[in-house]
């Protein structure tokens, strides 16, 4: 038994006290953030490509953020937002609904995490349609929680022991044309959207679906772009079935695809947004955006909670929100995006085993396989290019169906002479793995 943990090797105290089910990509100790940077506890640096998974647009430690933290502190630390009103509260959800661009007018919900705001998302399609199947898609992810990870269309590592999950969700295909293996976009599209409409009209019954819940791009999946001609067809899909549309826009929201929302690029209209990670920057706080006549349709007191909408990551939030305007995030993300996709193309067209690169702005990936014409994934390449790339000052998350896709991320606040040099650094470690 160690002691009171003082002076500990604190990576042996995450094997001793923490477990094995939270897991960790980099065996390292992070002591401080500034923007692009992290440093660990042996003095190392590290150029950021992840951003906490999309969380850290605007920087570690951004100067402004912190300022407004620490003012909302010493104002304000909490309360609850069911025992009293409070401004930034407020504030922020006339923002957001003013914001994100559903039909008709809006109102908003704050809660503490993604997988809350999912979860809270599917409960108000429930309770507004009185129907009780959702239908989400193969490699969503949408959360941990209960109904969310229900939601989430991957067995492993997320499910197994968790079972059972609560009922009357259904699985259809994402288009993810190259997984699949379609060329052709269109019948890619095509063929996907007939599976869907068997599920919705001949498996169940439209009148029994109380929502479609979609990744704009999916995530964890991957950073799967799919076709702005599906997207299209199935947002007129469900509104001709009257079926509710819910965009999870947790990880691709605030400007990281070029548009402030992601469903943007796509001309869709959803009817329920869910929002987290880059709202406040890294600070605990989620919300569900959705049409007014939804929301207005639960019961009193049916929603809540203790922290959602704390002040502090509120007042936060309001901050960025100003940030993102001032500086144009949505341009620089675009910009930086060009950069990184060159890049990324260069990539597949130095290394046979790049089977694909994709993404739109700043969420971009490649795809690593053992043979360009089966497919195959190459899972094991991938996870020896993040650790070679950390050895050499950079960090990187996998994704993927099959954890065989290395995905960038960086904060949209990089340097661009810093994106370029991770990406040099990125290309030296893919040259050790896979030469
Ligand atoms: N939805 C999406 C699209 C996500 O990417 C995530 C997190 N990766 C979640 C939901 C769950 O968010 P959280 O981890 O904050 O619960």
């Amino acid at each position: 038994m160690s002691g009171s943990g003082r002076e500990e090797n604190p990576l042996k105290l995450r094997e001793q006290y923490v477990p094995k089910a939270i897991a960790l990509v980099h065996p390292i100790t992070v002591v401080r953030g500034n923007n692009e940077f992290l440093e660990d506890d042996k003095g190392n640096r590290y150029i950021d490509l992840t951003s906490g998974i999309g969380t850290t647009s605007l920087g570690h430690a951004n100067r402004e953020l912190v300022e407004e933290a620490e003012k909302a502190l010493r104002n304000l630390w909490h309360t609850c937002i069911m025992v009293a009103n409070y401004k930034p509260y407020v504030e922020l959800a006339q923002k957001l609904a003013e914001r994100i661009k559903i039909p008709g007018s809006r109102k908003v919900m704050l809660f503490n995490s993604g997988s809350e705001a999912v979860e809270n998302a599917a409960k108000s399609a429930r309770a507004y349609t009185r129907r009780p199947y959702i239908v989400s898609f193969i490699g969503a992810f949408h959360g941990r929680t209960n109904l969310s990870l229900a939601l989430t269309g991957k067995y492993r590592p997320y499910k197994p022991g968790y079972e059972p999950l609560p009922s009357h969700v259904v699985h259809a295909p994402y288009p993810y044309c190259y997984r699949l293996g379609f060329d052709d976009e269109e019948e890619c599209s095509q063929r996907v959207l007939d599976i869907i409409e068997l599920i919705l009209d001949v498996q169940l019954n439209p009148d029994a679906v109380a929502s479609i819940i979609i990744e704009p791009i999916q995530g964890e999946g991957g950073f799967v772009v799919p076709p702005k001609r599906f997207m299209d067809a199935l947002g007129r899909m469900a509104r001709d079935r009257g079926v509710p549309l819910i965009v999870d826009e947790i990880q691709t929201g605030y400007c990281r695809t070029g548009r402030f929302m992601a469903f943007e690029n796509f001309g869709i209209e959803p009817d329920i947004v869910t929002l987290g990670k880059a709202i406040a920057n890294g600070l605990p706080l989620s919300a569900v955006v959705a049409r007014s006549e939804i929301l207005d349709s639960l019961e009193k007191g049916g929603m809540g909670g203790t922290y959602g909408g704390n002040p502090v990551a509120a007042s936060v939030a309001l901050k960025v929100l100003e940030i993102f305007d001032r500086d144009n995030l949505c341009y620089r993300a675009q910009k930086l995006g060009s950069i990184l996709a060159k890049r990324l193309e260069e990539l597949h067209d130095r290394f046979d085993a790049v089977g694909d690169h994709r993404g739109l702005g700043v969420m971009r990936a490649i795809e690593l396989v053992k043979d360009r014409r089966t497919r195959e994934p190459d899972k094991e390449s991938a996870m020896k290019i993040i650790d070679e790339a950390r050895r050499r000052g950079v960090i990187l998350m996998k994704a993927g169906y099959y954890d065989n896709v290395i995905r960038f991320h960086p904060p949209l606040t990089i340097g661009i002479e810093n994106l370029e040099k991770a990406l040099d650094l990125v290309e030296e470690a893919m040259k050790k793995v896979l030469r």
